[in-house]
């Protein structure tokens, strides 16, 4: 007999509080060796003012159990209130944030009967770093932050997951004809790490046509391994796809901790009806007794689940007359499916999970790589005109003695505007200023110097971007046209 291990469970927001109860309720019933350390999180802290949703001392729980059942959570909109599952991801170490999808056909009505494939999201960078600035009145930035490390142990784990779950192909998801440097770097390791992998196959698609594939021919696809937003995306779309956004649950996994929950959110729209699908959830918990080693009670609740989709007791999202027998509320699912603990689906596949806790992940180093050198090679600096023209932009800065630094371009939103033989106009408040030397290197003495000179002719330098090569390969892009 398993242990009893402790885990902390947090009821969120919305529907949150009914599928958690619903939950609960199938865990204990079916006998999970757990201890449930309850806490509150979410819009009642949000409310008392803890801008991310958690006061400081709830920690304290996560700490000691290291495993968290989460419902979702409602984020306030605006007002300088942080996601608190952004906040817990990246202050847990959550890195990889794993969302299988399958398709219950010919239970649960779906166009993609063979669907079933796991997305490994990357948990921690990207633009979900939430660093955001406003520059000018008009124009306003979000940072997308990539590193090489963060992409590493994306991709090992999933290629990791791959072999260890018995699939056969990992895609890698990126935009890198457009961002060179932060999506480039995240298909430049995957190409590496997939030759670790010589069993697995490997492909790569742009995240455009690799989403519309996605969406029409998912049964293509295996396991998915993308960057933060873009795998936010499309799981939303492939748990939709599936049959509902109510079905899938997800793991996110990190070298100390783990979360599970549902993908959904909140689900304002239905919040207290009791007609919410706790089968996101449900599967999420699934995960969490698998991870903390309690495999044949995940395998019992499955099971049971599974029975339940086939013997056509829905809730109302997934509700279809042609082959449901039952609609159900959250609570009456649940019950559903105590009834049938100990059954086995008959035409969907049999779950069986091994009781062995999941070993904490390897605890590969992940080193920055210092070996190129690097070296500054000038700068761009953002200026707040609103003008018209380049050319009025030129007029006030070109005449400025920037020593060795020597006003080379000026672009807006990445087009280069001067110097250009054809007269092009554009309204813009936010001009990108770039200086290099004549040759050689630069100092960051000559960058100051250049800034103290701008300050003194009233230039508003909003932003400054050093220019560096690395190993003599330039670490910036060039302006469309430079
Ligand atoms: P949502 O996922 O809450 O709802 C989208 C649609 O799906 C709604 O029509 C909803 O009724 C339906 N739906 C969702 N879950 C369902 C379920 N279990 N059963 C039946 N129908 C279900 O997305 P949203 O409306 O964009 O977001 C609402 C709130 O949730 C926002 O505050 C958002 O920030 C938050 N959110 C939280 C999490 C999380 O805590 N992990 C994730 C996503 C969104």
């Amino acid at each position: 007999m398993s242990k009893i291990t402790p885990i902390t469970v947090a009821y969120g927001d919305g529907i949150g509080p009914e599928i958690m109860q619903a939950v609960m309720h199938i865990l204990m019933k079916a006998e999970a060796k757990i201890r449930v350390e309850t806490i509150e999180v979410g819009e009642q802290l949000y409310k008392k003012h803890y801008t991310s949703g958690i006061a400081p001392d709830t920690w304290e729980s996560i700490e000691r159990t290291k495993v968290l059942l989460k419902s979702p959570i409602t984020t306030p909109q605006g007002g300088g209130y942080k996601s608190l599952n952004v906040t817990m991801r990246k202050t847990l170490g959550l890195y990889a944030n794993v969302r299988p999808s399958i398709s219950y056909h010919p239970f649960v009505a779906t166009q993609h009967p063979d669907l079933d494939l796991v997305i490994v999201r990357e948990n921690e960078e990207d633009l979900y770093a939430g660093i955001e600035y406003r520059h000018t009145h008009n124009m306003r930035e979000s940072m997308k932050l990539i590193s090489r490390t963060g992409c590493e142990k994306i991709v090992r784990y999933a290629f990791e997951y791959a072999v260890k779950n018995n699939r056969k192909k990992v895609t890698c998801f990126s935009k890198d004809n457009i961002m060179k440097f932060s999506d480039g770097i995240f298909h430049q390791v995957f190409n590496e790490i997939a030759k670790e992998y010589p069993k697995i196959t490997n492909e790569h698609y742009i995240v455009d046509i690799g989403t519309a594939r996605l969406a029409t021919k998912p049964e293509m696809f295996d396991v998915i391994v993308t960057s933060n937003l873009f795998g936010d995306i499309i799981s939303d779309v492939t748990a939709e796809i599936s049959g509902s956004v109510g079905l899938a649950g997800s793991a996110n996994i990190g070298e100390n901790f783990a979360l599970f929950e549902a993908i959904h959110g909140s689900a304002p729209d239905i919040a207290g009806k009791n007609i919410a699908n706790p089968s996101g959830l449900l599967n999420g918990a699934i995960m969490m007794l698998v991870h903390i080693g309690q495999g044949e009670v995940a395998t019992i609740i499955e099971n049971a689940w599974k029975k339940t989709l086939e013997d056509g007791v829905h809730t109302s999202d997934i509700y279809n007359p042609k082959i449901s027998t039952k609609k159900v509320g959250t609570k009456e699912f649940a019950e559903e499916v105590v009834k049938r603990l100990g059954q086995k689906p008959s035409k969907l596949r049999v779950a069986s999970y091994a009781s062995v806790a999941a070993e904490s992940d390897k605890k590969t180093t992940y080193k920055i790589d210092v070996s190129e050198k690097k070296t500054l090679v000038g700068v761009d600096i953002f200026v707040d005109m609103n003008v018209n023209s380049a050319d009025s932009v030129a007029a006030k800065v070109n005449p400025i003695d920037g020593g060795k630094l020597v006003l080379k371009t000026i672009s807006s939103k990445g087009l280069k505007l001067w110097p250009r033989d054809d007269s092009f106009f554009m309204n813009s408040d936010h001009w990108c200023c770039r200086f290099m030397p004549d040759s050689g290197e630069i100092t960051h003495e000559d960058i100051t110097d250049l800034l103290a000179k701008l300050a003194a002719a009233k230039v508003d330098f909003i932003k400054v971007e050093n220019l560096y090569n690395f190993d003599d390969k330039a670490g910036y892009s060039l302006a469309q046209g430079e």
